[in-house]
């Protein structure tokens, strides 16, 4: 037998090798496996067995990595998916879908040296009085790790291995499996009684589990902050595991806190079913990593709660995929492979069969697309849970305010009196800006100087509790400079403009002394448990005003929080994005969301300059609808997502006018490069023709079967530039990218819209791989980007 292998280092191609005698047993589809490959040896996965290879004199195999087969057939059929669909290498993909953890072959099990008692054969010799003392210790546990026994007993490892000496006890390594939630007291819970709204929707979701067909069930569970999705996925769960099979649940990192795991630890790892639940997220050691990944392999851990790369766990078999706040921009992966989890859970769900809930109370523009297109299911939950109102919104004009006030004002008067009588009647308050430090910018009133990053297109932010100037893209430092550092001016009245927490902070601990603040941002949290530690604080009532960034945006509950007040909501508004409108709406409707979870009805102040922005508007009234209807307009007009699919092209470089020429060659190769190589028929192998025209996320194209149908007649073979092969192709660029410069890199864009971004992405592959770039120019194609700063 030969193993067809691909290797981890990035070459785009997969190599044969014969399989010895001795690991033919081990080797299968998915396997690890070590193989020559030169003067050297790396690792690889086997993605297919043959009965014969092109190629001879076939090196053998060197060695089998782990007992079972890290990668199942279903992700590897995935990652062969995603390869294609986001234009990188198999390998980059296969790398994605194990972790770190479990790829390396360093960390193994835990293993700990373990003390058990064993069978008297005959009278108990004599002992010592501490080796009868260790004795009676184990006569009582008969199996104890042996720090325990040590701990237990206060002696040394020495009088323990007198005992094993006198054929009484075993010492012997014993698997222990690191628990990285051992320390916490989880409590059980039983399933809550549904309301009536709650009751459709998980009727909805439960009869789709239970359809016998394959194919797309997708569902999207609009419910607003506080409807009680999670009590659904929590039921559509318990469903999955009644018809034997398992579920992923995904969480955007910021939300995956331990009080998220908790909810489904409590619902299903009471007694014998602890492992039941596995999590996976970055801040996991790698050992911990290792073992909560292998639980689920080895079928142990049937449900796994983590970040996006938990899409790729090793579930199996898969019975429902649940993407809360599917909205999230974190799920797009920023590096290689640049897949969106969300989109990748569709087509698991897809090949696996299982259903995909998708929910958000700001659903994203493409999914509510989708939904209304009829291609995912539609349920909604317009109202919260015990019938609590949604909180009222007040938005303040801050141009109307800034006259009154003189200069530019922090908090509007409304703002401050309202925060006064929360103060007053003992109840909390959530201030909200998504900008970290002191001042966006250090300006010079006088020659216009202002503080620039020297790697970057950016301004540098003041920081005043560390007294610097930061660069938020590269992290650049620089001392404060206390007069303008133009040679010819030296201003000492240089100013420092626009706000940051840390402003806000300040000016709250002024404005209300003897109120208790706390601030919550990426500069506040230094060690891993500050996070807990102020929501904590928070929770227990010993914070009356937090202030933070979009970190205390996200589905945090906390009922005697009655006012939020967003102190600037116009900053997300005017970074330069298509979808800057609804990253706004959303924000704020998540962030309004966080008032009134309790008794007391909520309110939230949104001062904004810009107070008749639609963005606002719509999150004033709470409706997500009406925002969707005029935005989808405006994406329509522009053919931007959803209406369209975008690639973006992004050259970067060191040398701006090198990146430039690069980037106008790329375009050039690009309107040149035949549609297809000479001599391919113009069918896509496995494309469907409903598939061709429109914009699904296809399935892969499983070679083996056949098309159905007659062949479509071969066209006439020619130079068939894409605009030919994509008609709806639309080409941007090259033009400089928003953020022009970076970390000391130019950047130069090309973007592509199309609705068939399938063909796109094979065309861009194999542009990739023609196109010749200077050595220190470097592409990226990201296909359907979040960030197109
Ligand atoms: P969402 O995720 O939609 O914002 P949650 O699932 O967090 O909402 O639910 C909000 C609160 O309502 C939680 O404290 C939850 O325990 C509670 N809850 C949910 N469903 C019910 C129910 N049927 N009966 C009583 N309380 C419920
Ligand atoms: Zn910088």
């Amino acid at each position: 037998m030969i193993a067809r292998v691909t290797l981890e280092i990035a070459l785009r191609r997969e190599f044969d090798y014969s399989i010895p005698q001795e690991l033919a047993a081990r080797i299968e589809v998915g396997s690890r496996v070590r193989v020559p490959f030169g003067p050297r040896e790396i690792l690889g996965v086997v993605t297919s067995l043959l009965e014969e290879s092109s190629h001879t004199n076939l090196r053998p195999i060197t060695a089998v990595i782990g007992r079972q087969s890290p990668v199942t057939p279903k992700v590897l059929a995935l990652a062969r998916w995603m390869a294609g669909y986001y234009c990188c290498p198999v390998e980059i993909a296969l790398r994605a879908v194990l972790p770190e953890a479990v790829r390396r072959e360093e960390e193994g099990w835990r293993e700990r040296l373990h003390v058990r008692a064993l069978p008297l054969s005959g009278p108990l010799p004599k002992l010592s009085k501490r080796q009868a003392d260790i004795w009676n210790v184990m006569e009582e546990w008969r199996d104890l790790p042996l720090t325990e026994l040590l701990r237990l007993t206060g002696t040394t490892a020495e009088t323990v291995r007198r005992l094993e000496d006198k054929g009484l006890v075993s010492i012997a390594p014993q698997i222990s499996e690191r628990d990285p939630y051992a320390h916490e007291q989880i409590l059980p819970t039983q399933p809550l009684v549904v309301n009536p709204e709650q009751s459709r929707a998980l009727d909805a979701i439960v009869s789709r589990m239970n359809e016998s067909a394959v194919g797309q069930k997708a569902i999207l569970l609009h419910g607003v902050t506080g409807s009680g999705k999670t009590e659904i996925y929590l039921q559509a769960i318990a469903h999955a595991l009644e018809m034997g099979k398992g579920a992923v649940v995904l969480v955007p990192e910021i939300s995956l806190t331990p009080q998220t795991v908790e909810r489904f630890k409590a619902r299903f790892c009471a007694g014998a079913h602890k492992t039941l639940v596995a999590v996976l997220h970055s801040h996991l050691s790698a050992g911990e990593r290792h073992d909560e990944w292998h639980k689920i392999r080895q079928g142990r851990a049937r449900i796994v709660i983590g970040a996006r790369s938990a899409i790729f766990a090793p579930v199996d078999p898969l019975g429902l995929i649940i993407v809360d706040e599917e909205h999230e921009h974190s799920y797009k992966q920023e590096e290689s492979p640049r897949y969106h989890a969300r989109d990748v859970a569709v087509v698991r769900g897809q090949m696996e069969g299982a259903v995909v809930v998708l929910g958000s109370a700001t659903p994203s523009m493409e999914s509510y697309y989708n939904a209304k297109r009829g291609k995912y299911t539609l349920l909604e939950m317009p109202s919260r849970v015990d019938d609590q109102k949604m909180p009222i919104v007040r938005v303040v004009d801050m141009r109307q305010e800034s006259r009154k006030q003189k200069g530019l004002p922090i908090f509007s008067h409304q703002l401050k009196e309202a925060i006064l009588q929360r103060l007053e009647r003992r109840e909390q308050v959530i201030l909200f800006l998504n900008r970290r430090g002191w001042s966006s910018s250090l300006q010079c009133p006088k020659c216009g100087y202002v503080a620039q990053c020297p790697n970057c297109s950016v301004s540098l932010t003041y920081h005043r509790a560390a007294n610097r100037l930061l660069c938020h893209i590269c992290g650049h430092a620089a001392a404060a400079p206390k007069v303008c550092p133009e040679s010819n001016c030296r201003n000492p009245a240089i100013r420092y403009a626009g706000l940051g927490t840390e402003r806000v902070e300040d000016t709250l601990r002024k404005l209300f002394p003897h109120a208790r603040v706390e601030r919550m941002d990426s500069d506040t949290l230094k060690r891993k448990d500050d996070y807990r530690r102020i929501l904590g604080d928070f929770r227990v009532g010993k914070i009356d005003l937090l202030v933070g960034t979009q970190m205390i945006a996200k589905g945090l509950h906390f009922p005697n929080v009655t006012l939020v007040g967003i102190v600037y909501a116009d900053l997300s508004l005017h970074i330069p994005d298509f979808r800057s409108g609804e990253r706004t709406f959303q924000l704020l409707t998540q962030v309004a969301g966080r008032a009134g979870r309790g008794d007391v009805e909520g309110e939230v102040f949104v001062q904004a300059f810009t107070p008749f922005h639609p963005a606002i508007q719509y999150a004033r009234r709470h409706d997500f609808v009406g925002f969707y209807e005029q935005e989808i307009e405006f994406r329509e007009q522009l053919k931007y997502p959803p209406i369209a699919r975008i690639a973006l092209l992004v050259l970067k470089g060191r040398n701006e006018e090198k990146v430039r020429l690069s980037a106008e060659h790329l375009r050039n190769e690009f309107d040149r490069l035949p549609a297809r190589p000479p001599g391919t028929p113009a069918v896509v192998p496995g494309e469907s023709r409903a598939q061709r025209n429109s914009d699904e996320l296809p399935l892969l194209e499983v070679p083996s079967r056949k098309p159905r149908g007659k062949p479509e007649p071969a066209e006439a073979v020619g130079p068939e530039p894409a605009a030919v092969l994509i008609p709806d192709l639309i080409v941007a660029g090259p033009t400089p990218a928003p953020l022009a410069r970076a970390e000391t890199f130019y950047r130069y864009q090309i973007m592509l819209r199309t609705r068939q971004m399938t063909r796109l992405s094979q065309h861009l592959a194999r542009l990739t791989a023609s196109v010749e770039l200077p050595d220190d120019v470097s592409l990226v194609v990201d296909i359907d980007p979040v960030d197109l700063a």
